[in-house]
């Protein structure tokens, strides 16, 4: 059992009341009509698979039944952060990528985002 972060409801709250609904900040196409049957297949099929930082929504379930998004490393399963839709990520590969390791900066960075629905996997 773990706990993750609504950022609607403001809390941690048992990871059975949250469900995972797929790839975050998939923009639908504008003019579908305008599409190539690729561009189309590509939106309705294709998911980015990485190894690191993904960018996932979940659904609060059995809470509020809002929408929001996980930032979750693929590898470690920690979720890093989560926020509201709309919003942006503040952990990205890329920011991931240029962090310097083991640096006193860094570790308070880490801490800083704790407050904001950081969290690891706990069996
Ligand atoms: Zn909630």
């Amino acid at each position: 059992m773990f706990y993750i972060y609504c950022p609607y409801c403001e809390e941690h709250r048992e990871e059975e009341e949250f469900h995972p609904k797929g790839q975050a900040h998939l923009a639908r196409p504008e003019d579908p009509d305008a599409c190539s049957d690729e561009e189309w297949g590509d939106y309705l099929f294709f998911r980015n698979n990485p190894r690191g930082i993904h960018h996932e929504m979940w659904v609060h379930a059995l809470g509020c039944r809002k929408f929001f998004n996980i930032t979750r490393h693929t590898v470690t399963y920690e979720i890093l952060e989560t926020y509201k839709m709309g919003e942006q990520p503040t952990i990205t590969a890329e920011t991931e990528a240029s962090r310097p390791a083991a640096t006193a900066s860094s570790t308070d960075d880490r801490v800083s985002t704790e407050t904001k629905g950081a969290q690891g996997v706990q069996a």
